[in-house]
C-alpha cells in the first residue's frame, strides 16, 4: 500500500498549489486525479480545433493567480520552470450595441480620461472610489486571503476595528454588501461606464442586483487596473506542469486515472483514500479533497463519519448558473466594426452587452429557467497577448457565456428556440450558440467569412470535463452571501477543517470561492506547515527573528 503524509484528491489549481507547498516543506505528497490529464479547469488543448491552435478549453485568465500569495512564494521556482506571463495595459473593454465602446486600462490617468470622455465627472468619481478602496485595500483582499473562520480572521476583524473605529467599521461592513447596480448607478452618471463594469460581476458568480456584488465589482476592478490580465506563454498548461513538476521532483506523485471513491476514517481521523479499483492510497498526516460538498459528503464519506446536520446541509448545497464556452478559430484578426477598432483587438477581454441593465436581464432570465434573448458575451482574444495561441496573422475566439440556466431549461426568453424537454442535446446547444455568434458578428465584421472551425461545449458537456462543474456552474456552487465569505462551503462546516480529524476541504466550494487564486490550497498548506505553538511562541520572544 502507498503511503504519503499527504494525499490530495483533485487535481485543480488549489491542490497543486497546496502540494507543492507541502513538498517543498519536505511532505511526501500524492495527488489523485480522476481524469486523464491534471490541472482540473486548467486545460489547454492544441487538438479543439486545427492544427496550430492552442486553446484554454476552460479556464483561460490568471490575474488571481499572479496577484496570488501563492505565486509571490511560488514565482522564483516557477520562473526557473519555464512558466512566463505576459500582460496587457489594456485588460477588459465593452462593445454596446449602438457601437459605442468604453476601455479599461492599469492606468488611474486613462481609465478617468476614459470614464470622462462618457460623463465629465466619472473620471473624479473612479479616483475617489479607487483612492478610498485602496485605504483600506489590505481589509478588502485580506476577506478574500484570510481563513475566515479561525483565530486569522478573528485578528482582522480586530485590525479592521482598530483602524476604522465601531461605526466605521459597521459602515465598510455594509459598503460590502451593496450590489453592483446600487454602487455602478451611485458612482457613474454614464451608462458606458456601468456597462464597463457590471459584466465583470460575472466572473465572480454573481448578478449585477445579488447582496455584495457591489464589493466584488470594486475588487475586480482596482485587480485590473493594478493587474492588467495575465497569461501564461503557452497557456496554463505550462503552470500545471511546472506545479507537478515541483510535487514529482520533490518524490511525490501526481496520479491521474485515478478516481477516489471512498475517504478511509479510523478512529475520527482520516487514514486515506480508496480508488475505484479498490486501491488504497494511506495517508499519514492529511487528506486534502478539492471536491464539491455534494461529493464529500455524499460519496467520498458516505455520509457517516460527520454529524447529520453537516451531511443534510451539504445535500443542501446550491449550485449557480450554468455556463456555455464557444471556441472559434479564425483565418485572420478579427475586424470589430466602427472607430475603435484596432483598440477593441488590443483587448484581451471584451464584454459585448447593452450594459447594465442587459447583464441584469440575462441574469434574470437565466435565473427564471430561461435561455437569455440577450446574453453577455464574454469575448476572450488570448492572442492579442499571447501570439504563440495561434499561427501566424491567425486568431483566437474564447467565448464565454455565463447566464444559461441551473438545470432543466425552461424556455427561450427570446420565443424562437424550442428547448424541447430542457436538456442540453447537441441540437439545442449549437441552435443557442448561433444566435451568439449571429450577435458577434454585428460586432466584429469579418467573423463569418474568418471562422475556420467552431467547438461549442453545453453546460452539459462542461459538467463532463470536470465532475466539479456540477450542472456546468463553472464556480463549485452558488456564490450567494449565504453560501460565500464565512459560510462557504456550507454553515455549519465554515473553514476548511472538517469534523474529521486529518481531512481538509479545499476548491472552489470552498472560502474564498472560485477562480485562479489558489487561495483555500494555499491557506491549508501554511495550516499545515504552521510550526506547533511552542515554536511560534519561542519565536517571539526578544531577540528571537
Ligand atoms: C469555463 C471556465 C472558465 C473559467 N475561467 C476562469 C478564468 O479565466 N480565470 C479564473 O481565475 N478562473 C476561471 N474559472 C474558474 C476557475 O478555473 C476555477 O474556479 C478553479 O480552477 C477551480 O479550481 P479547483 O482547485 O477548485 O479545482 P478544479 O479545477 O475544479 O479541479 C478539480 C479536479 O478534481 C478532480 N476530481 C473531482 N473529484 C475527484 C475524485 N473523486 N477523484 C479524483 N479526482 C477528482 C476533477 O476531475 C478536477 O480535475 C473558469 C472556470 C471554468 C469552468
Amino acid at each position: 500500500m502507498a503511503t504519503f503524509d499527504a494525499v490530495f484528491v483533485g487535481s485543480g489549481i488549489n491542490s497543486l498549489v497546496g502540494a507543492a507547498l507541502l513538498a517543498r516543506s519536505g511532505w511526501s505528497v500524492c495527488v489523485l486525479e480522476r481524469n486523464e490529464e491534471p490541472g482540473g479547469c486548467i486545460r489547454t488543448s492544441t487538438d479543439l480545433t486545427l492544427p496550430g491552435f492552442t486553446h484554454e478549453v476552460l479556464a483561460s485568465w490568471h490575474p488571481l493567480f499572479t496577484g496570488s500569495a501563492a505565486y509571490a512564494e511560488l514565482k522564483d521556482e516557477l520562473d526557473q520552470r519555464g512558466v512566463e506571463y505576459v500582460n496587457t495595459d489594456l485588460p477588459s473593454g465593452t462593445f454596446f450595441p449602438d457601437g459605442s465602446t468604453a476601455f479599461f486600462t492599469t492606468s488611474l490617468e486613462e481609465n478617468s480620461a476614459e470614464l470622462d470622455r462618457h460623463a465629465p465627472g466619472d473620471g473624479a468619481a473612479w479616483e475617489r472610489q479607487f483612492n478610498a478602496f485602496m485605504a483600506n485595500a489590505d481589509l478588502s483582499f485580506g476577506i478574500l486571503g484570510t481563513e475566515l473562520w479561525s483565530g486569522a480572521g478573528l485578528s482582522l476583524g480586530r485590525k479592521a476595528y482598530r483602524r476604522l473605529g465601531r461605526k466605521g467599521l459597521l459602515e465598510f461592513t455594509g459598503s460590502t454588501l451593496s450590489t453592483c447596480r446600487d454602487w455602478v448607478t451611485g458612482t457613474f452618471a454614464s451608462e458606458q461606464a456601468r456597462g464597463l463594469l457590471a459584466p465583470w460581476v460575472l466572473h465572480t458568480g454573481l448578478g449585477p442586483d445579488q447582496a455584495t456584488s457591489g464589493f466584488m465589482t470594486q475588487v475586480i476592478a482596482a485587480a485590473l487596473q493594478l493587474g492588467g490580465m495575465p497569461v501564461p506563454v503557452g497557456g496554463g498548461v505550462r503552470l500545471v506542469a511546472a506545479l507537478a513538476g515541483i510535487v514529482t521532483d520533490a518524490g511525490g506523485e501526481v496520479r491521474t486515472g485515478a478516481d477516489a471513491e471512498r475517504i478511509l476514517v479510523a478512529n475520527g481521523r482520516a487514514k486515506g483514500v480508496r480508488l475505484g479499483g479498490g486501491e488504497v492510497v494511506a495517508a499519514t498526516r492529511a487528506v486534502v479533497v478539492s471536491v464539491t460538498p455534494t461529493q464529500l459528503y455524499g460519496r467520498l464519506l458516505g455520509g457517516s463519519d460527520v454529524p447529520a446536520r453537516v451531511s443534510d446541509a451539504a445535500r443542501r448545497f446550491r449550485y449557480g448558473r450554468a455556463e456555455m464556452q464557444i471556441h472559434l478559430a479564425l483565418d485572420a484578426p478579427p475586424q470589430w466594426r466602427g472607430a475603435d477598432a484596432d483598440r477593441l483587438a488590443r483587448c484581451p477581454v471584451v464584454h459585448v452587452t447593452p450594459g447594465l441593465d442587459g447583464v441584469s436581464r440575462a441574469v434574470n432570465e437565466a435565473e427564471r429557467g430561461l435561455l437569455p434573448a440577450e446574453a453577455t458575451i464574454v469575448c476572450g482574444q488570448p492572442v492579442a497577448l499571447d501570439p504563440s495561441r495561434a499561427p501566424d496573422g491567425k486568431w483566437i475566439v474564447w467565448v464565454q457565456l455565463q447566464e444559461l440556466p441551473a438545470g432543466r431549461v425552461k424556455g427561450d426568453a427570446a420565443g424562437e428556440i424550442d428547448t424541447g424537454d430542457g436538456t442540453w442535446t447537441e441540437a439545442l446547444r449549437e441552435e443557442y450558440a448561433d444566435r451568439i455568434v449571429a450577435r458577434l458578428g454585428a460586432s466584429i465584421t469579418n467573423l463569418r467569412e474568418a471562422t475556420l472551425k467552431r467547438i461549442v461545449l453545453s453546460p452539459a458537456d462542461i459538467e463532463a470535463l470536470n465532475v466539479n462543474l456540477v450542472g456546468g456552474d463553472i464556480y463549485g456552487g452558488s456564490c450567494a452571501l449565504d453560501q460565500n465569505l464565512l459560510w462557504r462551503p456550507l454553515a455549519e462546516a465554515p473553514g476548511h477543517g472538517t469534523a474529521v480529524d486529518c481531512l481538509w476541504h479545499i476548491g472552489a466550494s470552498t472560502h474564498p470561492g472560485p477562480g485562479l487564486g489558489a487561495g483555500s490550497g494555499y491557506l491549508v498548506a501554511k495550516e499545515l506547515t504552521k510550526p506547533p505553538l511552542p515554536h511560534r511562541l519561542l519565536a517571539r520572544l526578544p531577540g528571537r527573528s
